[in-house]
């Protein structure tokens, strides 16, 4: 598998975990991934081909077992990886991303596994999301997006996309996982929500609370 594969199986996968469905579209393939209806049409041929995918006429595509397979090893290695490099060696969220997507590729399942256990086992990387198990067993994904959420609902934090611009802001926001808010005001015509946690108010945009997930 070369790498361009690898990020579509990746993507199908976490599509079907977000999406809670198993039949995923192409046109959300293209949309997730910034490509063309036909280049994901001809990677979804050649991905059929070789067995990880089934093509189901008009609705989309849905992993094999053996494209479950895979893209758990590569999340897995790609969540375990950003995790050490995290904790160890004090990347921020917004750098480990780009190693960890060279890092998935290095080494083999043991050595992915030792550096699990040497990490405690965690259940999410530094951005909320889940650490599959051997078998892709989830811990629960935080699916609910801030939007969601109504006025004097209390919000905490679970999940954020991994987009540098939103972890920039959140960084001069100073908003962190597990951080838990109330929310005073949802501003339909200007777009906005407005949280307040400890008498500090926040101001998050309509597009960055669809990028926030929590309970
Ligand atoms: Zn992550």
């Amino acid at each position: 598998m070369n790498r361009a594969e690898e990020d579509y199986i990746k993507t199908i996968y976490e599509l079907s975990i977000n999406n809670d469905s198993k039949i995923i579209k192409n046109i959300d393939i293209a949309e997730s991934l910034g490509f063309t209806d036909q280049s994901v049409n001809e990677m979804v041929k050649k991905l059929s081909v070789k067995g990880f995918l089934e093509f189901i006429p008009y609705k989309g595509v849905k992993l094999t077992e053996k494209g479950v397979k895979q893209a758990v090893r590569l999340i897995r290695a790609h969540r375990v990886w950003e995790v050490f490099l995290m904790d160890y060696l004090n990347y921020s969220w917004q750098e480990v991303h780009e190693q960890a997507e060279f890092l998935e590729h290095a080494g083999n399942d043991e050595l992915i596994e030792r550096l699990y256990l040497f990490l405690d086992k965690p259940k999410y990387c530094g951005h909320g999301n889940p650490i599959p198990s051997h078998d892709g067993t989830l811990s629960t994904v935080f699916k609910k997006s801030l939007f969601e959420f109504n006025v004097n609902d209390k919000f905490t934090l679970k999940r954020v996309l991994d987009v540098k611009e939103l972890l920039s802001f959140l960084d001069e926001q100073n908003l962190k996982i597990d951080d838990s808010f109330i929310i005073q005001e949802k501003n339909e015509f200007s777009g906005y929500t407005k949280l307040v946690k400890d008498s500090q108010e926040y101001i998050i945009t309509n597009k960055i609370a669809k990028m926030l997930f929590g309970i």
